[in-house]
């Protein structure tokens, strides 16, 4: 009888010999191992199912299976089990594509020795060990990945993916859908004044007056710095200015203590209903942050609806060409970029975007010419039913995206993303992107122009 230290070896072989073979180079070990026989794979998933295996050494050539068929199977039955694959001479080429698929090693029957059996055994089970391990932690990595620290509110990223669920589902309800978008009103100078521990705990409050507000299923987010983004579930316009405008009072009502003063902030936001031929919700989301531009522009701590900007669009942009005309796109837009190729993996692309921290990214052709963008939005409407991206991003990448000359006038550039309800453009040099701007940047580039002038206004 094996002891509880035994490292129990499960061979799936049906040549006797060569079972006969293992087993004679394991007894030479000072090792204590216990080997398992399965002549089938059949007999062989039953073993693994009955017994506490530490590594399975696989035939690739089985009466009842054939080749990777028999990896899978064993992979099926047991996703933790180390498995090694025991080659011939003629079937080598095959125990590499093993290994790619996910076999720790192979080791060739034909010279088996006890140190190259053991060696090839405790490296397996080793490597199989850290690689759960990875998995594990990258998936609490995962997790990590849709919090904001600071707030434990959904981030951006992780906001935008549950965005494309929330649109699925109230479009299958039929119900109306709102968002609110919420920028605290001078926010610089809370950070200036009282210093960013005191800004931070601002940051903490009003996320969970946010969070109390709110009802489950809706989504809130810290969107960015001091900027929170609501979708309101079961609410139009009405309801969600309503709501907005009760956060606005609550937070100007209150005197906050902190443990170094006491503090009082107030905000502004915008709010916008999605309407029935909305495509993605991002857009709700652009609407929202324009009515907010429109709430700091009326004196701040205020609500403003998307109705509202609609009504009064010539106001807003009458305002918007001051600053913006004197300003060329190439000098606001983010260089350099990095530019995806048209033979790119879809999943490389979304591993960059979220490496770089860009919404979208230029994709260019074999000549380095600008094709298009691809963003966010490209990649969530492309993730098929199995969650996995296959294929390049030839197939998804938005061809409509403008590229803009870079001395083209920001007023311009801004009223046709704002018509065309675009969130990206790129900026183009004879036919090559060297830049990115979001409509996004652009407005907060204007809000910050009015803040200053504000300022000077008030010396
Ligand atoms: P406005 O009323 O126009 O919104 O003025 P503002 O000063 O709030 O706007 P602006 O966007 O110019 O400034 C945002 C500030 O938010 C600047 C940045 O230092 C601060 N901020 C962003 N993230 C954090 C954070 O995590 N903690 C703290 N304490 N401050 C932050
Ligand atoms: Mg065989
Ligand atoms: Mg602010
Ligand atoms: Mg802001």
């Amino acid at each position: 009888m094996a002891s509880d230290n035994a490292i129990t070896v499960l061979v799936v072989e049906d040549d006797p010999v060569d079972r006969h073979a293992l087993g004679r180079a394991l007894d030479g070990s000072p090792l204590e191992f216990e080997l398992l026989e399965a002549e089938t794979l059949a007999e062989g998933i039953a073993s693994l199912r009955a017994n506490r295996v530490d590594v399975v050494m696989l035939d690739l050539g089985l009466p009842d299976g054939d080749g990777l068929v028999n990896l899978a199977a064993i992979q099926e039955a047991d996703p933790r089990v180390p498995v090694v694959i025991l080659s011939g001479r003629v079937d080598e080429s095959i125990a590499l594509e093993a290994v790619k698929a996910g076999a720790q090693d192979f080791v060739n029957k034909v010279d088996l020795t006890t140190e190259s059996a053991v060696r090839v055994i405790s490296y397996a089970i080793e490597r199989k060990l850290t690689e759960t391990r990875l998995r594990e932690g990258v998936s609490e990595l995962e997790h990590a990945a849709q919090v904001d620290p600071l707030t434990g509110l959904l981030n951006r990223r992780a906001f935008l993916q549950h965005l494309d669920r929330v649109e699925q589902k109230s479009r299958s309800e039929r119900l109306p859908v709102s968002c609110a978008m919420l920028d605290i009103d001078y926010f610089k100078h809370v950070n200036d004044t009282y210093g960013h521990p005191i800004g931070d705990e601002a940051l903490r409050i009003v996320a969970s007056l946010l969070l109390h507000e709110s009802r489950a299923g809706d989504l809130v987010c810290r969107f960015g710095g001091e900027e929170f983004c609501v979708i309101l579930l079961n609410t139009d316009e009405r309801a969600a200015f309503a709501w907005a405008d009760r956060v606005r009072k609550t937070l100007a009502e209150t005197i906050v203590k902190t443990q170094r003063c006491d503090l009082q902030v107030t905000v502004s936001l915008g709010v916008a209903q999605a309407s029935r031929d909305i495509n993605a919700l991002s857009e709700l989301v652009d609407k929202a942050d324009q009515a907010l531009l429109a709430s700091k522009q009326r004196g701040r701590n205020r609500v403003t609806t998307y109705s509202e900007v609609l009504s009064s669009r010539e106001v807003v942009t009458e305002v918007a060409t001051d600053e913006t005309d004197r300003t060329t796109l190439g000098e606001l837009a983010y260089s350099p970029i990095s530019c995806l190729l048209l033979t790119d993996e879809i999943s490389r692309a979304a591993d960059r975007l979220l490496e770089l921290r860009v919404p979208a990214m230029p994709v260019v052709d074999g000549a380095g010419r600008f094709v298009g963008l691809v963003s966010e939005k490209e990649l969530l409407q492309a993730i098929p039913e199995d969650g996995h991206w296959c294929g390049t991003i030839e197939k998804i990448v938005d061809r409509t995206a403008m590229g803009f000359p870079s001395d083209a006038k920001l007023s311009f550039v801004r009223e046709f993303m704002i018509r065309t309800q675009t969130a990206q453009v790129a900026v183009v040099l004879e036919q090559r992107p060297i830049g990115l701007l979001t409509l996004e940047d652009l407005l907060k580039r204007q809000r910050d122009a009015q803040t200053a002038h504000r300022l000077v206004e008030a010396v």
